[in-house]
């Protein structure tokens, strides 16, 4: 049979516990907390896509094309590649865009 049993959830990521100290201290450290700053909430994060076109692929064109999903820091101006955290340039996602 099985047994119900109490647990505590971190409020931005849902990782879920026992013991309610893990997740104090994890809620506390956690990336998708906004007071982190880390990359996971910053407003300047955002998800593109690409495609890479091979016109040549064995005159079957376009067999081959792919779609390369990566994050995109508007800060830096670059690709995302590590998340940081207690970034300088963090700015917080609008609550209206938040809402969606
Ligand atoms: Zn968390």
């Amino acid at each position: 049979m099985p047994k119900k049993v109490e647990a505590w959830q971190c409020s931005f990521c849902g990782k879920t516990r026992k013991a309610k100290g893990t997740i104090v201290k994890h809620e506390k450290t956690c990336f998708k907390n906004p007071k982190r700053k880390a990359c996971q909430t910053c407003n300047n994060r955002s998800e593109e896509r690409e495609t890479f076109y091979n016109r040549y692929n064995g005159g079957d064109p376009g067999s081959t094309d792919t779609e390369y999903f990566f994050e995109y820091c508007g800060a830096k101006e670059e690709e995302l590649c590590e998340y940081e955290y207690n970034c300088k340039q963090w700015r917080p996602i609008p609550r209206s865009i938040l809402k969606k």
